[in-house]
């Protein structure tokens, strides 16, 4: 069996070593800083599988089974507040169809179209006079990303993986088919090398010596005090659909007077930025931006609404907007398991099954179409 190195305590190293280590493979984590202290731990932590790419719903649905099943042992937050996607065209309402038919063929019962009269009993504070229809699924919601990402690691040492934290990799050479990593904790050896390294994983290809096109896409939310106190639990509601728009606002529940609203984009609208100094704050064009897109969309909640406090984070994304996952061609023994974007904390258990995979049956064998997604 291979020995494994995973750079990166993120959500996917984290579920890369429990997936490893449950089959039995030697697998370490090196985590410069803390487990979640990168992107992981600013997501705000929705699990679903309401999309419209076919290859993105394959890597949800598996992942989203996995979230069900770590929320029986472990406390994640998981809160199944359900997840809908609006669309304004009739050429919006049959992707969403196609959608739920390629669901159901992975088993997803729940996820389903819904029509303007339901859309508008289930977010009775939308504008839905100019609204086609929608995507819906009861049983998605959000995990607390910090909680997910620890108990993905805490399993994972369960199962026999070292996760060290504090130990940054700064040098990497490739010697009598081996990796030797110099690291700010000592030297280490492995057949392997995962980069897992999120939006810094174009610097741990460099140390590896090679190139990589991951764009670190600045992205922000911001917590929002609502002026009336909800009467239920809100549901995730994502004015976007991947592809068709630039950009658009979400809502996500956080407490009956408070909600987390952001603006979501899958697409490099910006210049990549330096994942160790970029503004963490939330910037006045961004608010007013996203405080325009709430009042026309949700003015049920914008009326008397207040932002609290703002972050921003990275989502690390790739020209194609899908992740590398797989083994590099252009050098011996690294696994890329990069680029996952803004759903890279929903994806974790599916990126674990995969580069399990790889390493062990060189295919991805839980979720066949990823193949598409190992490295060119
Ligand atoms: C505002 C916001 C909201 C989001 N909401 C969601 C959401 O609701 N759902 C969702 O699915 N996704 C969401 N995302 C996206 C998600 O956060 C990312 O896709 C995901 O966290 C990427 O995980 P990762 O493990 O690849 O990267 P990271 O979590 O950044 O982990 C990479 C780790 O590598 C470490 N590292 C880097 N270089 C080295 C080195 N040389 N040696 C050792 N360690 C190193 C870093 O310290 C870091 O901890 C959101 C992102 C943002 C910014």
């Amino acid at each position: 069996m291979p020995t494994v190195v995973v750079i990166g305590g993120g959500i996917i190293g984290c579920c890369v070593a429990d997936a490893l280590a449950e089959a039995g493979v030697d697998v370490e984590v090196l985590e410069r800083d803390r487990v979640a202290s990168g992107s992981s731990g600013l997501a705000v932590g929705v699990v679903e599988s309401q999309y419209t790419d076919p290859g993105w719903i394959d890597l949800r649905v598996f992942a989203r089974r996995a979230f069900d099943a770590l929320a029986d042992e472990a406390d994640i937050g998981f809160v199944r507040s359900g997840y809908l996607r609006l669309g304004y065209a009739d050429a919006d309402v049959a992707l969403f169809a196609r959608s739920v038919e390629h669901q159901r063929t992975l088993g997803v019962e729940d996820a389903r179209v819904v029509g303007v009269a339901e859309i508008a009993a289930l977010v009775p504070s939308l504008r839905t006079d100019d609204v086609a229809g929608g995507l819906w699924c009861p049983s998605d919601g959000y995990v607390d990303p910090h909680l997910a990402t620890a108990a993905f690691a805490e399993r994972a040492r369960a199962r026999g993986a070292r996760i060290v934290e504090g130990c940054a990799v700064t040098r990497a050479e490739r010697a009598g088919g081996a990796w030797r990593l110099e690291t700010t904790q000592g030297a280490r050896r492995a057949d392997v090398v995962v980069n897992a390294a999120g939006p810094w994983a174009n610097a741990v290809a460099a140390l590896i010596g090679v190139a990589g096109d991951v764009s670190p896409q600045r992205r922000s939310a911001i917590q929002v005090h609502l002026a009336e106190p909800l009467s239920a639990v809100h549901p995730f509601t994502m004015n976007y659909i991947p592809g068709v728009d630039p950009y658009g606002a979400y809502v996500r529940h956080e407490a009956a007077d408070r909600l987390i609203c952001g603006l979501h984009s899958e697409d490099l609208l910006d210049p990549p930025s330096d994942p160790d100094d970029y503004p963490r704050g939330v910037t006045q064009d961004w608010q007013e931006q996203l405080a325009g897109q709430l009042a026309f969309r949700f003015p049920g909640l914008a009326d008397g609404m207040a932002f609290g406090e703002g972050w921003s984070g990275l989502y690390p994304c790739r020209p194609s907007r899908e992740p590398s996952i797989g083994w590099r061609r252009d050098v011996d023994g690294v696994i890329d398991a990069v680029g996952f974007g803004g759903g890279g904390l929903q994806s974790g258990p599916a990126a674990g099954a995969l580069v399990r995979d790889w390493l062990l049956h060189d295919a991805p064998v839980a979720i066949p179409s990823a193949a598409s997604l190992a490295p060119a």
